[in-house]
């Protein structure tokens, strides 16, 4: 259950059930786990997800260089 139509993200947002608390709180990156308290940082924006039948928030961030995909 995903909705990222708020935000255009270059690559899919992994299940926000799947991840750490702190992925969920915008602390860690939302695609490789990496502590985002230094250098640059991409605010995904609010996005969405239903658990137990609630609409929950989430805020993911993400290091620059995951929200493009470029990993290689
Ligand atoms: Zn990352």
């Amino acid at each position: 259950m995903k909705e990222i139509d708020e935000v255009s993200v270059a690559r899919e947002l992994p299940d926000a059930q799947g991840l750490s608390s702190r992925q969920l709180r915008g602390v860690e990156c939302v695609f490789c786990g990496r502590d985002l308290a230094l250098g640059d940082v991409r605010d995904l924006g609010q996005q969405h997800y239903v658990v137990y039948g609630s609409r929950v928030s989430w805020f993911p961030r993400a290091d620059p260089a995951c929200v493009t995909g470029g990993a290689s």
